[in-house]
């Protein structure tokens, strides 16, 4: 009873920090005009915007396992060993998917013109299996939510879950939620679909403007059965709706992506000795891995340079933390969450020395202030970092149910963790597609994320 007990407390949110055990009140009296000089050097800043274009143009794509991510982290590595900074590769074993020819045509509906087959836009999800050679001809099954699947007859069958993105919601600014509330289509539907005896699954693309841009991302087949799996574009969702409201609808899929085996690779991470209490870290991170389509410019090429320039500026400026500052970019966050994994293995026994996660992880729009996913008793402890950033107009704070997928194995155990707010209504467009590159951040925008990171990072270094 006192074991279980015991776990209990351990488990509950809100004990591993000593950020929990702090009060209003003591934030230090030197530290604002720190954080206002802070702010104002990230804004001049284009220091980490050439990071970002090295990563995306000379680098490129970094899906994990590939000699691109690989390289990415030797660069991120020596970019942190020039500031002086203490870097250790932690190794994780990453997922090495590869995606192939990819094609779709629809060769049989209601009213089709003598030898007229029509091209879809479709890209592979990761994680799917091949198709044969010759591809998969079925009929396609169209359903519009999850559930659907287990009530219509698909065996045999290819299923299309037809469920659109809320473009509206996104446009609220709430892009996030919009992504969100449809996110299971992608990750859930296929293994669903194969577990119901279908032969295929495609998804329509989770995102905002679609311009017939199909949107890749992560399954998860729950050591169930594989089938193909693809997202088709929007508009190609729409057509096959359409003509399957009329009469069968017929599809070939040929698909050439598979699974090789797993690979070695790497967390960076790059650690700014603490002057006082360097056992306690602040992790600053974004994720350095990236789906193959685009090049990762801002999914999260943005969140790891806006990490790298928190300490570059840091150093800069010749300021001195008391905790460690630990830039962290996190290798396989988009199909596996490997080196998240790993650094949780790795670090657990020291939890209690995590004083602090942030994460950034949602693009690059224009920040209006911070999130916190902690206890609301921290609100009034982080309000002084908070007007910090009023001036710049991201003086915002909010309580957050999640602050990032790399971090939430520790903030799952109470260490208290943080993500920019800031606009999301456009980044869904872009994410996971081909046309996520450098052109999609806005110089600016990224000057004020970094200065969101680099004035929270630091302050909670300081306090
Ligand atoms: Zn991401």
């Amino acid at each position: 009873m006192i074991g279980l007990l015991l776990v209990l407390l351990l488990l509950a949110p809100g004990l591993a920090s000593p950020l929990n055990e702090r009060q209003p009140g003591q934030f230090p009296s030197d530290l604002r005009p720190q954080l206002d000089r802070l702010r104002q050097a990230a804004l001049e800043s284009d220091w980490a915007f050439q990071r970002l274009a090295h990563l995306c143009n000379k680098i490129g794509p970094r899906l994990s396992g590939t000699p691109q991510a690989e390289r990415a982290v030797e660069y991120v590595a020596g970019e942190m060993r020039a500031l002086g900074l203490e870097v250790t590769l932690e190794e994780c074993l990453v997922t090495r998917w590869v995606r192939g020819v990819e094609r779709a045509e629809l060769v049989e509906y209601p009213d089709r013109p003598t030898g007229v087959e029509q091209q879809l836009a479709l890209t592979a999800l990761g994680g799917s299996p091949p198709t044969p050679e010759q591809g998969i001809t079925a009929e396609i099954v169209v359903v519009h939510e999850l559930d659907e699947i287990d009530r219509v007859p698909v065996r045999g069958r290819m299923v299309l879950v037809d469920h659109p993105y809320d473009d509206q919601l996104a446009a609220l600014g709430e892009g996030g939620m919009a992504y969100g509330q449809c996110a299971r289509i992608r990750v859930d539907g296929p293994a669903r679909a194969a577990r119901n005896g279908a032969v295929a699954c495609l998804v329509r693309s989770l995102g905002g403007v679609s311009y017939r841009l199909p949107h890749t991302g992560v399954l998860d087949w729950e050591d169930g059965p594989q089938i193909p799996a693809a997202a088709v574009s929007e508009e190609d969702a729409e057509l096959i709706a359409s003509l399957a409201r009329e009469g069968p609808v017929r599809l070939r899929l040929r698909l050439g992506c598979r699974e090789l085996a797993p690979v070695k690779s790497h967390n960076v991470i790059a650690d700014l000795k603490g002057s006082e209490i360097p056992e306690q870290v602040v992790i600053v991170s974004g994720h350095l891995d990236s789906w193959d389509l685009g090049t990762g410019a801002l999914d999260d090429g943005a969140g790891v340079v806006m990490a790298m320039q928190t300490a570059h500026l840091i150093k800069k400026l010749g300021l001195q933390p008391r905790r460690t500052l630990r830039v962290i970019a996190w290798m396989n966050e988009e199909n596996g969450t490997a080196g998240s994994k790993a650094y949780f293995a790795n670090h657990e026994k020291d939890l209690a020395n995590h004083f602090a996660a942030i994460e950034s992880d949602l693009g690059c729009g224009h920040p209006y202030g911070f999130g916190y996913q902690g206890d609301p008793k921290l609100a009034a402890v982080l309000a002084p970092i908070a007007e910090a950033l009023r001036p710049m107009g991201a003086g915002a704070m909010r309580q957050l149910p999640g602050t990032g997928a790399d971090i939430s194995p520790l903030t799952r155990r109470g260490v208290p963790g943080f993500h920019p707010l800031l606009d999301s209504r456009t980044y869904f467009d872009y994410h996971h597609t081909a046309a996520d590159t450098l052109d999609k951040v806005n110089p600016r925008f990224l000057q004020e994320n970094c200065a969101v990171m680099a004035v929270l990072a630091y302050a909670l270094t300081r306090l």
